[in-house]
């Protein structure tokens, strides 16, 4: 069966640890596909300051040259709450007979149960998560009972069937985070060799003031 993977985020900005766990998780989980989905208005975050379409144009730049990643923009195209469960639902309509894998750090796992309609993600899709310098990889108490015998235990039974299962792997670990990177940007530090050097050249002095204004979103 054919496999996409999506991965969402704010991207603000994009960085090399996205770029990683994108291209990994395309070879580890013999993925066609890798779809890159900035958020427009997450949830559980202030918007940022960065236009979703300036955040997707970055995107497009970092994999303008990597086959397989594609650059998604459905969820800056929906007004209202960028809530995943609807992003899967769209795309499950888009490519009815695909396996979906919806890839996240351990970091957003650990807060599955807080995002809308939680439950019915497994019925769109599988999941499978990435280890992350700081987090635990493990479910978190709240999704354990319902997680636990979905466990798939090798990639391959992601590609076996459409939804429903979830996998966990370990990468190289790359200690990046946007909010690092806002918070070396605010300091007038260099970010080179954070994020890719298609972003950093189109880099503008707007984007990065906008950047800076940006709330810090994690401890990393
Ligand atoms: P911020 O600091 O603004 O929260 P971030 O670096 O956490 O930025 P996000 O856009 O919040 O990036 O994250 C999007 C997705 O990427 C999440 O699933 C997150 O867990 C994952 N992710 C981001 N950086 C890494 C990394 N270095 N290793 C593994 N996963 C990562
Ligand atoms: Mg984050």
């Amino acid at each position: 069966m054919k496999a996409i993977g999506i991965f969402g985020g704010a991207f603000a900005p994009f960085h090399n640890g996205h770029l990683r766990l994108a291209i990994e998780a395309r070879e580890r989980l013999g993925l066609q596909q890798v779809r890159l989905i900035p958020t427009a208005h997450p949830p559980h975050r202030p918007d940022s300051k960065v236009p979703p379409q300036r955040r997707l144009e970055w995107v497009r730049l970092a994999v303008r040259r990597e086959r397989g990643l594609v650059a998604d923009d459905r969820e800056i195209l929906r007004d209202g709450p960028s809530f995943t469960v609807d992003t899967l639902t769209d795309l499950r309509e888009a490519f009815p007979r695909a396996s979906l894998v919806l890839l996240m750090g351990a970091d957003a796992f650990q807060h599955l149960h807080t995002w809308h309609r939680w439950p019915e993600l497994l019925a769109l899709a599988h999941l499978a998560v990435v280890s992350r310098p700081g987090s635990l990889l493990d479910p978190s108490v709240e999704t354990r009972e319902m997680l636990a015998p979905r466990r798939a235990y090798d990639a391959t039974e992601l590609r076996a069937a459409p939804a429903g299962r979830w996998f966990q792997f370990e990468l190289p670990m790359l200690d990046i985070s946007s909010t690092r990177i806002r918070r070396l940007l605010r300091q007038g530090h260099s970010v080179r060799g954070l994020v890719p050097d298609a972003i950093l050249n189109a880099m503008t002095a707007a984007d990065r003031a906008a950047l800076i204004q940006d709330d810090d979103a994690t401890t990393h």
